[in-house]
């Protein structure tokens, strides 16, 4: 399978509207609830759930104009679907300078147990595709300035909007709680993890720039700032 040109996008039939979270950035799912989140900013889709996000994206992509498909990290729960996008929509790969061995070969592991990562190859398996741009630190996409945040992977991404404090930050928190205003944030899971302490500096970095909307790989966006960086604090990171 290839990305270039060959795909047949599916019909532009009455696409369901996206959950717009702020200007230039909507909501997708890959899954049900906010479980798998995937996100549109602008024109780019970040993130593709896992490979059964397939139907469920297909219908909420439909007929809309997409330029490029990038990730915040290389594991089977963002990169499942990521070449049937590519191939399906015509669409440049862009992910991490440090994820894209991984996203060419296929071989995205969890970094956890090697019994986990073999069950995860024979489950949810991730098709190698080639990735077109190594987005590095600084960079610039729909607006959103590319921040590296190692740690979940050795390439991890977070997306951050100064103008309006708003960001995207993958893995390297998730929410698990219900509602925007009790945060019940979690680091990602060390035995997931590349390197766990990276990580949590990564955290700490993200909790200084203090947004106003904070958008995960997994759960629900914090919209207070304050909530935001005491949910971190009271993780108790050690100092890096
Ligand atoms: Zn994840």
């Amino acid at each position: 399978m290839t990305p270039s040109g060959r795909g047949t996008p599916p019909p532009a039939q009455h696409p369901p509207s996206l959950h717009e979270l702020a200007p230039g950035l909507a909501l997708a799912r890959g899954g049900p609830g906010r479980t798998l989140n995937i996100y549109l900013l602008g024109t780019v889709v970040l993130d593709a759930g896992v490979r059964w996000s397939r139907r469920r994206l297909a219908r909420q992509l439909a007929g809309r104009q997409l330029t490029a498909h990038m990730l915040t990290h290389a594991h089977f729960d963002h990169a499942g679907c990521s070449a049937w996008l590519c191939y399906t929509f015509d669409l440049p790969l862009w992910c991490g300078a440090g994820d894209t061995p991984a996203i060419e070969s296929g071989r995205v592991d969890t970094h956890g147990t090697r019994w986990f990562n073999r069950l995860q190859r024979t489950l949810l398996p991730v098709t190698a595709c080639p990735v077109s741009r190594a987005l590095r630190e600084g960079d610039v996409v729909a607006g959103f300035e590319v921040l590296e945040v190692p740690g979940h992977s050795p390439g991890a991404l977070a997306f951050w909007r100064e103008r309006d404090r708003v960001l995207v930050c993958g893995d390297v928190l998730a929410n698990f709680g219900l509602h925007p205003r009790r945060p019940r944030l979690v680091l990602a899971p060390a035995a997931l993890s590349s390197d766990a302490e990276q990580n949590q500096r990564s955290a700490r970095r993200l909790a200084e720039l203090r947004p106003r909307l904070a958008c995960f790989g997994h759960g629900f966006a914090v919209t207070d700032p304050g909530r935001f960086a005491a949910a971190v604090d009271q993780l108790g990171l050690a100092s890096s």
